[in-house]
């Protein structure tokens, strides 16, 4: 496979303000664990800028391992039962307005994560009720009554990523399945939550096919859309078959907007957990 230049459009400028620089000290100082600077996000200096950073929980190795993830992989460790009460310190010390939360797959454990999850949200309730919460969660091998804990602890947003469209699915997930993860959307909106998805592409999609999955998501309740570009994080990994070019992105948002959804966020630098605050505030 030839390697593919970078476009222009994917080189990215950190600035960094007050509120930036005040993060970035309260992080490097109680050596906080954030996926914004363990990934190197590209968007980190203008989310710490406002106020918004995404914390993983259950460890840092997961059981599955994706072929576009840099996330390690393997057997993990027990879970920090203090975990729950750090994360919250974390966000209290950060005076985050909006924490997004994740995790690494837990497929080792016997309720997969789940009640860690919920006793995490919880804890960040409790001590930080001035900031709302996204939760990222993994699919719970479509366990409902897995998946209800965390649904019962009711962040302001629950999200589920679909990764990519239907066919490519297989190729590049592991264990995750594309239906599992409508049900998983279709739980979390059933519920009254607000539910949210993310799809990468450059993987080789059609654009007809993204719109497929949008109306998969959006038959299933889905109601907010972020959508990347996929940027392979080193050589091993699945290769980038296309740089979609920002009018595409735009074209993306503007065709998932007509379609219904309340709200997409796509360009080629969108992360999951990127504008998450604003979701919240416009929806
Ligand atoms: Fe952190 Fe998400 Fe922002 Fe990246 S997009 S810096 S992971 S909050
Ligand atoms: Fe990465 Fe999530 Fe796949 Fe684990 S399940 S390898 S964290 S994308």
């Amino acid at each position: 496979m030839t390697h593919i230049k970078k476009p222009e459009w994917l080189k990215i400028q950190i600035g960094t303000n007050a509120r930036y620089t005040e993060t970035k000290r309260i992080v490097d100082t109680h050596k906080l664990h954030t996926i914004c600077s363990s990934g190197r996000c590209p968007n980190l200096g203008e989310c710490w800028g406002k106020g918004t950073a995404t914390f993983m929980i259950g460890g840092a190795i997961c059981t599955r391992s994706c072929k576009f993830c840099n996330t390690l992989t393997g057997k993990p460790l027990p879970l920090d039962p203090e975990e729950p009460k750090h994360v919250a310190e974390s966000i209290q010390l950060m005076k985050l307005n909006h924490a997004v939360i994740t995790s690494v797959d837990r497929d080792d454990l016997k309720d997969l994560g789940a009640a860690h999850w919920a006793a995490t949200l919880r804890t960040i309730r409790e001590l930080c009720p001035g900031t709302t919460i996204e939760a990222l969660i993994p699919d719970f091998q479509g366990h409902a009554e897995l998946l209800q804990q965390v649904i019962d602890t009711r962040p302001d947003i629950l999200s589920h990523n679909m990764e990519t469209v239907r066919r490519i699915s297989p190729l590049v997930r592991s264990v995750a399945n594309y239906d599992t993860s409508l049900k998983v959307i279709r739980q979390i909106s059933e519920n009254g939550l607000k539910a949210k998805s993310g799809i990468m592409v450059g993987l080789g999609e059609t654009p007809a096919e993204v719109e497929e999955t949008m109306d998969d998501l959006l038959e299933n309740g889905c109601r907010i859309l972020t959508i990347g570009q996929y940027l392979q994080p080193s050589a091993k990994h699945y290769p980038v078959a296309e740089y979609i070019h920002p009018d595409q992105f735009k074209k993306y948002q503007e065709i998932g907007e007509a379609k219904g959804f309340e709200i997409v966020e796509s360009g080629p630098l969108v992360r999951s957990s990127y504008h998450a605050e604003k979701h919240l505030r416009k929806s």
